[in-house]
């Protein structure tokens, strides 16, 4: 596993970070989730991406991960970079909806902690920009959780690049680095690439794409039809993406892909991070057998001028 420095700060990533936003909740089989997460280790993944709300239902799944932690990693807390997030729903009632408080994120962030039995997190986010909250305020409290000890680094997930360099000029004024900026990024969502990689990067910040398989889409299981057991199986507004012309790319990424010796989903992988701005890759994963094929995309990692073009070509047009 190659590590990555997160922009300007001192903390290395690895290349291929995994999340736990689904499948690992308590509507989940637990041992699976578990065997995920330990093989991931095993391989390299020091950093295990969460949020207040990961699940269903909100929460399990910091619930699961504190089990986790609790049963297999004894001892191993210095070698895990651990994220969590809160922004979107909650609890219910007036403080724990979509909203970027100062009150909601200290509370949040306290009930992370208890939820997965850690002193801190290595790094805390605000999940997606409340307009109707200064930005002051949700900065604010993002530097006061670093000045409490909960959380040594902070990131933004889901700002433009204008919000972007906003939050992080308010929380240089508090003495307090934007260390990461977690956006949605594949092949075939490239909305990061004319102006957010970049004002991130002049803050300082690292990058860290998630969803780089577009929710699984970009894999080789979309070819031959929507297996039951898949994310588009199971969840009609994942289908809903699957549209002709989605299907279209998809097997000229795969063409690309073959001659590469790599499945669809590893070259999707790749590909974020050929930019050297892109700091980690944030998949998800269902099975142990998906985490080691994705994270086999390592093996073949440097793209030719000419895929690149060729990628380009097929997901733009
Ligand atoms: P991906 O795009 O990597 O999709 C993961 C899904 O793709 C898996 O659950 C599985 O779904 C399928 N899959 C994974 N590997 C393979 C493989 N090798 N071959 C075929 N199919 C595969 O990422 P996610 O959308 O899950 O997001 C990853 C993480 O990013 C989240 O866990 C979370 O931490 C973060 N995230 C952050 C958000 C934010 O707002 N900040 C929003 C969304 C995600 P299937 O059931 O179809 O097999």
């Amino acid at each position: 596993m190659p590590y990555r420095r997160c922009g300007a700060s001192g903390l290395k990533l690895p290349a291929i970070s995994l999340g736990l936003w689904q499948n690992f909740g308590g509507v989940d089989v637990f041992e699976t989730g578990r065997a995920i997460v330990r093989r991931a280790f095993d391989r390299g993944v020091t950093h295990f991406d969460l949020a207040n709300n990961y699940g269903p239902p909100p929460g399990s799944a910091e619930e699961n991960f504190g089990h986790i932690l609790a049963a297999d990693f004894h001892g191993l807390r210095d070698e895990l970079t651990i994220s969590s997030k809160a922004g979107w729903d909650m609890w219910p009632g007036p403080y724990g909806g979509i909203n970027g408080s100062r009150k909601y994120l200290i509370a949040s962030c306290d009930q992370s902690l208890k939820r997965m039995g850690l002193d801190y997190v290595d790094i805390f986010y605000s999940h997606r920009v409340d307009p109707f909250t200064p930005l002051e305020e949700t900065m604010g409290a993002l530097a006061q959780l670093v000045h409490q000890g909960k959380a040594l680094y902070v990131g933004i997930s889901n700002y433009s690049a204008e919000l972007t360099r906003k939050a992080a000029a308010i929380l240089a004024s508090e003495g307090i680095p934007l260390t990461i900026s977690q956006p949605n990024y594949s092949l075939l969502h490239r909305w990061i690439e004319p102006e957010v990689l970049g004002a991130n990067a002049a803050a300082g910040a690292g990058t860290i794409v998630f969803s780089p398989l577009a929710q699984g889409l970009l894999s080789n299981k979309y070819l031959g039809g929507v297996p039951d057991d898949s994310r588009a199986g199971r969840q009609d507004w994942v289908r809903a993406r699957l549209t002709p012309q989605v299907l279209t790319a998809l097997a000229q990424i795969d063409e690309v892909a073959k001659r590469r010796g790599q499945g669809v989903a590893q070259l999707a992988i790749a590909w974020t991070l050929h930019d050297p701005r892109v700091t980690s890759c944030l998949i998800g994963a269902r099975t142990v057998a998906q985490l080691d094929e994705s994270l086999s995309a390592l093996d073949n990692l440097a793209l030719t001028p000419d895929e690149i073009a060729e990628l380009d070509r097929v997901t733009r047009d």
